[in-house]
């Protein structure tokens, strides 16, 4: 597949013409990557089965694996899905535009490879002025997954796109980095007692507050391939890079010890060592090369550089990456160690 892939860069006064030449582009079945406010996606005319198919080719994504639908309006979002709960419109109400994703029932309109073939859509409003206006100007709902390839970290700016898929799609707007770094919540509206399928930068808190009561539906494990699965996308490998990662979870100190510990054990084999590691930790530790998470008590901070760390080290040719699990688990916390998790071949817990 090499398909020469076009680059927009958003500059001052270049908006309205980038967003009408990549608005085209999706009405004429080709996909085009953008940025949202949690990470950059991979969008096609979610209406359109040929359009949609080219997602998951360039993807390398299993077919069975959903796509969430963005939507520009609430309009859109009545085309698109039935019986829609009231406590669906309740948290619309409240997080939309956001990165919150509602599963609610669908109606025929979708195509079956948009769905995975399920009788439910995930749906979105991201809030993000591009994505937004694109959506708009193509005049129809936007199929986009996170615009990386199959098991890699998502991408939170361009660059992260372009290096993955570069010759495999129609074109790239590049709006720069993303502001939450770290994917929507998903919860399943369509049980009596609505499910959060996986964590993100809006809390369980945040939605009891909102509607009164949520179950947790996600696990942070990576899940073998028979265990029955809430949402298909839970069976995969995710946010992985090259290199093995170990996740050390514990307090500051002690968490900086084992780090410590880690790198003389794999230095003395002769392995490249890279930290992703909190100001705090950094400030203690050192290795062939270090991508900081910000402050540990800001989990803000780490969401938004686990990913771009991950692929910094993954760059240099690191052997293991060492993870910082000191970091305070509350609030989007939840949705980074979620990831960390998943990306780690191991954890160790202090
Ligand atoms: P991504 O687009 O890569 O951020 O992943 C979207 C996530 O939402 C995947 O884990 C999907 O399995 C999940 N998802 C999308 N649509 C549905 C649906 N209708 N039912 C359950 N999970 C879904
Ligand atoms: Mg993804």
């Amino acid at each position: 597949m090499t398909i020469d892939t076009r680059i927009f860069r958003i500059t001052d006064n270049n908006f309205g013409g980038v967003i009408k030449e990549t608005s085209q582009i999706i009405q004429e079945g080709g996909t085009v990557a953008f940025p949202t406010e949690t990470v950059y996606g991979l969008g096609a005319d979610a209406l359109n089965p040929d359009a949609v198919l080219k997602i998951f080719e360039a993807k390398g994504r299993p077919a069975d694996n959903p796509l969430i639908v963005h939507v520009a309006d609430r309009k859109q979002c009545t085309e698109l899905a039935q019986d829609i709960p009231e406590m669906a419109s309740r948290l619309m109400d409240a997080f939309w535009p956001g990165p919150l994703t509602l599963i609610l029932k669908c109606k025929t309109i979708i195509p079956d490879i948009t769905t995975g073939g399920l009788d439910t859509v995930g749906l979105r409003m991201p809030d993000d002025r591009i994505a937004l206006e694109l959506i708009r100007c193509a005049g129809t709902p936007i199929a986009a997954p996170s615009a990386n390839r199959s098991g890699y970290p998502s991408p939170t700016n361009a660059e992260h796109v372009v290096h993955d898929l570069e010759g495999r799609i129609d074109a790239v707007i590049d709006g720069g980095n993303v502001n939450i770094g770290v994917e929507s919540t998903v919860v399943d509206m369509t049980a009596n007692v609505p499910v959060i399928l996986r964590p993100g930068n809006i809390s369980a808190e945040d939605i009891k507050r909102c509607i009164g009561a949520v179950q947790i539906g996600y696990t942070d494990r990576r899940m073998s391939g028979d265990e029955r699965v809430r949402s298909p996308g839970m069976k995969y490998t995710h946010y992985s890079p090259k290199a093995d990662v170990i996740l050390v979870e514990g307090e500051l100190s002690e968490v900086a010890d084992a780090i410590t510990a880690l790198i003389a054990d794999h230095y003395g084999k002769g392995m490249h060592v890279g930290l992703l590691v909190s100001n705090e930790v950094a400030r203690i530790v050192s290795a062939d090369a270090t991508f900081l998470l910000g402050k540990g008590q800001d989990p803000s901070q780490a969401a938004r550089s686990i990913f771009m760390g991950l692929r910094h080290l993954d760059n240099e040719n690191m052997d293991l990456i060492i993870v910082d699990g000191s970091i305070k688990n509350e609030g989007v916390g939840t949705a980074v160690f979620n990831r960390l998790r998943k990306a780690a071949d191991r954890i160790i817990k202090i």
